[in-house]
């Protein structure tokens, strides 16, 4: 049987069952003292004083959006080179994404057509770490700063990756994270906000468990509802499997970049292949390895690549060509030239801790023989 490489996969090891079916065995299931003990984790990690965990990264960045207090009417400048919830989120409060450009080396949001973009109603920045690699927030925070505005980081490309040799989560107002299996470190589905910020560290536990304001001294039962939301709890079973990934964290992180390298000596220079750049002051922690072929042979390339078992994927339809997006904020193509020329070349090939040195060659020679073919 031939064998099959996905773009990513998780690394689940004897040390994580162990931890999960200890949760199971006692007598804490839901949010209880290990999702605490995650938090306080990451918090540390990351170099932060708070961090909630959430259901999803999806659920973490609405609540995000929510304590930040995003309304009707407020313009919250992104990229449109993103996975969906980074904006699906922003319309959920009933504000505007409008998008900016990205760079075209990059493919982080261009702080010079936020600039561009800023009105009397923007209100945030919601920006994306793309494939792992941090924003040029040198330019980014200045703009936050002369303009008043919450800077929001979507990092769940990036958990790990560095700015200034500060850990992504430590800059932002608020910064969220996933634990997809495909991300960095899994709960199966969880996310987190993490920030300095004890007001919003207070609103994001108030808006993950339906708004419920504790009041002990009317009564041990007592709770009143000032704001209505969700359960968006993440359990202990999922964060005793992420405290126990956690502990891996350096080694996965280790094993990306030494990947991506090795991609990066073997592309450089191959005519026919662009290989993805890091921003000049940051590591990135390799989320993806997206490569940009001949836009006109880009299928070719992909379903050759397919066949020979390599799941190659796309990362992403810019999000301004969704029929939502057009229909709602009048979205055309066109609009973003660079995210579109990009994504109309870009493919995505596997990177992930557990690949072997043998899938690692294959990858590489495959890609090679089906760029060769069709440049
Ligand atoms: C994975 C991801 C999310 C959503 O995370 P989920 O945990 O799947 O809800 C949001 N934004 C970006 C950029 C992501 O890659």
């Amino acid at each position: 049987m031939k064998k099959i490489i996905p773009y990513g996969h998780q690394w689940i090891d004897n040390e994580d069952i162990k931890a999960v079916v200890k949760v199971l065995k006692s007598d804490w299931l839901t949010q209880g003292p290990v999702v605490e003990e995650f938090e306080k984790s990451i918090a540390k990690y990351c170099g932060v004083k708070y961090a909630v965990a959430f259901s999803s990264g999806t659920s973490a960045l609405y609540s995000a959006y929510m304590a930040g207090e995003l309304k009707e009417g407020d313009e919250v400048i992104t990229t449109p080179l993103t996975f969906a919830a980074t904006s699906n989120m922003i319309c959920f409060c009933h504000a505007k994404p409008v998008f900016a450009d990205i760079e075209k080396d990059t493919l982080n949001i261009d702080p010079k057509d936020i600039l561009k973009k800023i009105t009397k109603k923007t209100r945030a920045i919601a920006t994306v770490d793309f494939a792992g690699n941090p924003c040029n927030y040198q330019e980014i925070f200045k703009i936050a700063k002369d303009n008043d505005l919450l800077l929001i980081e979507d990092a769940c490309h990036a958990f790990g990756a560095q700015y200034k040799g500060k850990k992504t989560g430590s800059f932002a107002d608020m910064t969220i994270f996933s634990f997809h299996p495909v991300k960095h470190i899994t709960t199966g589905e969880g996310g987190m906000v993490v920030t300095n910020n004890k007001v919003f560290f207070e609103r994001l536990k108030l808006i993950r468990n339906h708004g419920m304001i504790k009041k002990p001294e009317n009564g041990p039962w007592y709770f009143e509802i000032e704001n209505p939301s969700f359960n968006f709890r993440i359990t202990d079973i999922q964060c005793a499997l992420g405290l126990s990934q956690l502990n891996k964290i350096e080694k996965f992180i280790a094993k990306r970049k030494e990947i991506a390298k090795i991609y990066t000596e073997s592309f450089k220079n191959i005519e026919g292949i662009i290989i993805p750049t890091e921003e000049h002051l940051a590591k990135s922690s390799w989320h993806i390895y997206p490569i940009r072929v001949n836009a006109e042979k880009r299928m070719k390339i992909f379903e050759m690549l397919q066949k020979d078992g390599i799941k190659v994927h796309v990362h992403y339809m810019p999000l301004h060509l969704h029929p939502f997006y057009k229909k709602q904020f009048g979205y055309k193509e066109g609009d973003f030239k660079n995210a579109e020329e990009y994504y109309n070349s870009a493919i995505t090939i596997p990177l992930f801790p557990k690949m072997t040195k043998k899938e690692i060659n294959y990858v590489i020679s495959f890609v090679k023989k089906a760029v060769l073919k069709n440049r």
